[in-house]
């Protein structure tokens, strides 16, 4: 009797990936983040691409091994992750859901289609304390290099504004 071995698929390991936090934002799931390019299955080889986020962020080889672990852990043996540089990713690939749990987690989501790397955009900052557009920019430095610092001038707090790329 031949053992018949289950091919891989593609939304099972999609699946799984979930589970893998962005290290800068562990709030955010490299799917919320939006950085997995494809997912390629050859009978049981797996190859993950991922996409670069912001290039002073030194969080890609930490999620590659997280990638990695999270798929032995599963089961899947044979993992190869592959970074892919074009094309290169941008903020606007954050999910709807991914830009809701930034907020709840205090920090103001990149504004959609913004001019890459800009901090001035047609549209207020939102707070995301207490949704008021009254924001002012206090540095282009936040926590990280990802982000930059604001004061809501309605509620008085500083709050994190993810940058737009
Ligand atoms: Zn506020």
């Amino acid at each position: 009797m031949t053992s018949t071995n289950p091919i891989y698929s593609k939304s099972e390991v999609y699946k799984v990936l979930e589970q893998v936090r962005d290290p800068e934002i562990p709030v955010l799931s490299i799917s919320d983040m939006g950085i997995i390019r494809d997912v390629l299955i050859d009978e049981k080889k797996i190859n993950v691409e991922i996409m670069p986020t912001y290039s002073g962020c030194p969080a890609m080889d930490t999620i590659a091994a997280d990638i990695e672990n999270t798929l032995h852990v599963n089961g899947y043996a044979d993992v190869h992750v592959e970074t892919v540089l074009t094309p290169a990713w941008s903020s606007d690939f954050i999910s709807d859901e991914g830009r809701l749990k930034l907020r709840e987690f205090g920090i103001a989501p990149p504004q959609k289609n913004a001019k890459r790397g800009s901090l001035f955009h047609k549209e207020a900052v939102t707070c995301p304390q207490c949704g008021s557009g009254h924001t002012e920019l206090v540095s282009q430095f936040g926590s990280t290099a990802c982000k930059a610092l604001y004061k809501c001038e309605d509620c008085l707090e500083p709050f994190d504004y993810f940058k737009c790329v």
